[in-house]
C-alpha cells in the first residue's frame, strides 16, 4: 500500500491562493507521478483551483452532509462533492465533533452518504487531553470507531489518528504515542484489509521523517503546515527536498 499524505486547509484560502498553491506543488512534483498518494482538501469554494488537471493529487472535501439532497440550506451533499471532482472526504474531524455536533449517528450517516457517492472516507478519531490524562484513550478510540460498524469490510477506508491535544498546538504526539494508537486502531479494525492509518496533529517538515519512521503510520493528515506547498511537499518527501515520504 502506498503512503498517503492529506492536506487539510480548514477554513483558509482564496481562489488566487489555491491556484498558486497548486502551481507550486505541481512544480515541486514535476512530470513524474509521486511515489505516495496525495490528497488536498480545500474549502468547497476553491476545489476547482486546488485540483490538478494532471491527476498527480486527488481532491478531498473537509465535510459532507448526512442528507442525500433536499431542503438543507447551506449543506453540500456527497453526490455534489463527487460531481465537483472529490475522491475523498474527511469525516469526524475533531473540530466538527467539537463545534458542530458531529456525533456517532450523524457520522455513521455521513459515512453512508460518502459510500453511496463513491467517496473514500478519511475517518478521524482521537482523544482529548483530559481523556488521555484519565487513561481513557483506548475506550475513546473504540467508541469513535463504532461509527464504522455498518461499513462493508472491503470498502476502501482511511483512518486518521488525530489526538485533539496535538491539533494546531505545535505539540505533536511522539512516534511512540502514534505507534501505540496505530496498534489499538489496527486491533479495532479487526483484520479489515487495505485500511491506511494516518497520524495527524502538528506535523511539520521538521518532525515528519522521525514521526513516520518511528510510528509505522501510513502517512499524515496535515493541517497548518499544508498551507505552504513547500512544507507539504517536504512532509510528503516530494521533489528531493527531504521529508518523510521515502522509506
Ligand atoms: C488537522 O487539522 O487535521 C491537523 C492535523 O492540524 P495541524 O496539522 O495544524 O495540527
Amino acid at each position: 500500500m502506498s503512503r498517503l499524505f492529506v492536506a487539510n486547509w480548514k477554513m483558509n484560502s482564496t481562489r488566487a491562493a489555491a491556484k498558486s498553491w497548486a502551481a507550486a506543488l505541481g512544480a515541486r512534483i514535476g512530470a513524474r507521478a509521486p511515489e505516495s498518494d496525495l490528497v488536498v482538501s480545500p474549502p468547497y469554494t476553491v476545489l476547482a483551483e486546488a485540483a490538478d488537471p494532471r491527476g498527480r493529487w486527488s481532491l478531498g472535501a473537509q465535510n459532507v452532509s448526512q442528507h442525500r439532497d433536499g431542503a438543507y440550506t447551506g449543506e453540500v451533499s456527497a453526490a455534489m462533492l463527487a460531481d465537483a471532482g472529490c475522491r475523498f472526504v474527511i469525516v469526524g474531524h475533531s473540530e466538527r465533533r467539537r463545534h458542530f455536533g458531529d456525533t456517532g449517528s450523524v457520522l455513521a450517516a455521513k459515512l453512508a452518504r460518502a459510500r453511496e457517492a463513491g467517496l473514500v472516507p478519511i475517518y478521524c478519531v482521537g482523544e482529548t487531553e483530559e481523556e488521555r490524562a484519565e487513561g481513557l484513550q483506548s475506550e475513546v478510540l473504540a467508541a469513535q470507531m463504532e461509527a464504522l460498524l455498518e461499513e462493508a469490510a472491503d470498502a476502501p477506508l482511511v483512518v486518521a489518528y488525530e489526538p485533539v491535544w496535538a491539533i494546531g498546538t505545535g505539540r505533536a504526539a511522539t512516534s511512540g504515542d502514534a505507534a501505540r494508537a496505530r496498534e489499538t486502531l489496527a486491533g479495532l479494525l479487526d483484520g479489515r484489509a487495505g485500511v491506511r492509518i494516518l497520524y495527524g496533529g502538528s506535523v511539520t517538515r521538521a518532525n515528519a521523517a522521525e514521526l513516520l519512521a518511528g510510528s509505522g503510520m501510513d502517512g499524515f493528515l496535515v493541517g497548518g503546515a499544508s498551507l505552504d506547498p513547500d512544507s507539504f511537499a517536504a512532509i510528503a518527501g516530494i521533489g528531493g527536498i527531504g521529508g518523510a515520504g521515502r522509506p
